[in-house]
């Protein structure tokens, strides 16, 4: 909608770049404006990291991510959380000592197994091997031998997610930026040039360049101006261990210990569910599968569990880049956020400073699909 229809409001703030969204992915952009002296305001609907990103695994996960472009945006995002956590003013609890997935079921060790070995005959830079179950467990000597195989990669780990977000959010405060929580958003502005600002329920901010980075919140404020997002929502449920001593040397692909002892134990697919409730039969498979992985947990006592709300877009591939038909407004969005903010934050810095980025962009656009495609997937 033409902004000169608007109800007059009071103008609260005028920002070169509002950012609409504070989990790790608008924090991280946040962060790299303001690093290379843009003004940026970040507006979030409740506060940073009140999102998915403090519900999630915060895996640091390269090993099996196909297509192979998007293997190699999530190595990346790897390397550069680990040049990055030498900027911060706090430790992050980044861990990279590799990643060790273990399989109980055949079909899915199987299809994973052909994952791991396209993207090793696409890329050099995937260097994830085959373990039998003996060779995992003398890497991981807690692991039961009832497996029927395990995968290892150099590039995975975990992180902080609470931690990221918050000196994230803190260092790009350093250099300026700007925070308002519980302001909503509620639509984009703009003229036939371009956006300028957004409204929200504090009132209009003014701004040249806005960047929707508000996870699953994202599809619908940009349905509005013509631009179609499909999305599934999937729930992911996990189980949080009290602190304990070192089972977990590597995290897998639905585990980890953190530094503090505790292990996160996961996790659920559950498409088309919004609802951020756990459930009691959810809970038990993720112990039983977790203790037949490790028998020692089952002397381990569960503290609490969650459940996060992934925001997948629904080809799995990250909504990242220029709206061309709207100068001025960017979309940062996907699935392995985690993994993926270092990307966002220097892809859309680049894109609004250099007005480029040499990280290819081509699979990412968020103006790749068109309306009808909604039913296609
Ligand atoms: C169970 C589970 C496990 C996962 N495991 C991993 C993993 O191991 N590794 C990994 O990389 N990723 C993982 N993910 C995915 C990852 O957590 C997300 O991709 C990431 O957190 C998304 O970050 P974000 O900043 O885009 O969104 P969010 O953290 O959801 O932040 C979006 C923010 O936007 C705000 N917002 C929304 N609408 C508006 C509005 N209209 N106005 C103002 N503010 C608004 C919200 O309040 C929120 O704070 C997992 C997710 C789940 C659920």
């Amino acid at each position: 909608m033409d902004s000169r229809h608007t109800s007059p409001a009071a103008v609260h703030l005028e920002t070169q770049v509002a950012v609409v969204g504070a989990g790790a992915i608008g924090c991280s952009i946040a962060y790299h404006l303001a690093r290379r002296g843009v003004q940026v305001t970040v507006l979030d609907a409740a506060s940073p990291g009140a999102g998915t990103s403090s519900a999630t695994l915060a895996l640091v996960w390269v090993q099996r991510k196909e297509p192979v472009e998007y293997m190699e945006l999530n190595l990346l995002g790897a390397k550069l959380h680990a040049e990055l956590a030498q900027t911060y003013d706090e430790d992050v609890e980044l861990y990279q000592p590799g990643g060790l997935s273990t399989y109980i079921d055949e079909p899915t060790f199987l299809r994973q197994l052909g994952a791991m070995e396209r993207l090793n005959a696409a890329s050099p830079h995937h260097k994830t091997r085959e373990l039998t179950p003996r060779e995992a467990q003398q890497l991981e000597t807690e692991l039961s031998l009832d497996i029927v195989g395990a995968l290892f990669s150099p590039h995975d780990g975990d992180i902080n997610p609470m931690r990221l977000v918050f000196n994230l959010a803190r260092n790009a405060r350093k250099f300026g930026a700007k925070f308002l929580d519980h302001c909503t958003v509620s639509r984009v502005l703009h003229s036939e040039s371009g956006v300028n600002g957004v409204e929200t329920n504090l009132g209009l901010v003014k701004a040249s360049s806005v960047v929707i980075a508000a996870g699953a919140g994202t599809p619908r404020l940009v349905e509005p101006l013509g631009i179609n997002l499909p999305m599934v929502f999937e729930r992911g449920q996990i189980l949080v261990t009290e602190p304990t001593r070192r089972i977990l040397v590597y995290p897998t692909g639905i585990s980890r210990q953190t530094q503090r002892g505790n292990i996160l134990l996961g996790t659920t697919y559950e498409a088309n569910c919004a609802e951020k409730q756990t459930t009691a039969e959810a809970g038990s498979k993720i112990a039983a599968a977790s203790v037949r992985r490790y028998p020692r947990l089952k002397d381990v006592h569960i503290v609490r569990n969650f459940a996060g709300i992934r925001p997948l877009p629904k080809d799995g591939l990250p909504y990242l880049g220029a709206v061309q038909r709207l100068p001025g407004l960017y979309v940062a969005t996907s699935h392995s956020g985690i993994t993926l903010a270092p990307v966002h934050g220097k892809v859309i810095s680049e894109l609004i400073v250099d007005g480029k980025t040499e990280v290819p962009l081509a699979s990412y656009q968020p103006e790749r699909h068109t309306h009808s495609e909604q039913d296609v997937f």
